[in-house]
C-alpha cells in the first residue's frame, strides 16, 4: 500500500507530535513510530519542561531525577547526553 504525504514525522514524542500539530494546517501529515505510539520519553516526563538555568540547580540534579524518574529503565548514558550535550544546545520553541 502506498501513501502520499506533504510531512513525514518520525516519532510520536512532543517534538514529533508538536512539529505535527505546526505543519498540519499546510498539508497531509504521517506520524511513523517504532512501537507502541505512545512508547517513548515523553510519557515518563513527570515535572512539566525543566532545563539547567541558574545556580543552584545543576546537569547533575536533573540526571539524578530523570533516574529516579525512570524507576531502572532509563539507560544513564542516554540521559547524559541528551540532558547535557543535547540539552546545552536546546532551544524551546512553544
Ligand atoms: C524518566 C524520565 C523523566 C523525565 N522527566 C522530565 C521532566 O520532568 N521534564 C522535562 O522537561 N523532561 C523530562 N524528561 C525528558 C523528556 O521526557 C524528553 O526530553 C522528551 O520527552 C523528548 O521528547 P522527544 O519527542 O524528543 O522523544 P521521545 O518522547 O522519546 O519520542 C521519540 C519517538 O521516536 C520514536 N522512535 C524512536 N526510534 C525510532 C525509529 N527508529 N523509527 C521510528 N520511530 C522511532 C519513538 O517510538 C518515540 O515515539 C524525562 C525523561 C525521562 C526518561
Amino acid at each position: 500500500m502506498r501513501y502520499k504525504v506533504d510531512f513525514l514525522v518520525v516519532g510520536s514524542g512532543i517534538a514529533g507530535l508538536s512539529y505535527a500539530l505546526k505543519v498540519a494546517g499546510h498539508g497531509k501529515v504521517c506520524i511513523l513510530t517504532k512501537a507502541d505510539a505512545s512508547e517513548g520519553s515523553t510519557k515518563y516526563a513527570q515535572g512539566g519542561i525543566a532545563a539547567v538555568m541558574y545556580d543552584p540547580d545543576s546537569y547533575e540534579k536533573h540526571i539524578a531525577d530523570t533516574l529516579v524518574a525512570g524507576d531502572g529503565i532509563c539507560d544513564e548514558s542516554v540521559v547524559i547526553r541528551d540532558l547535557v550535550v543535547v540539552g546545552r544546545q536546546g532551544r524551546i520553541v512553544l
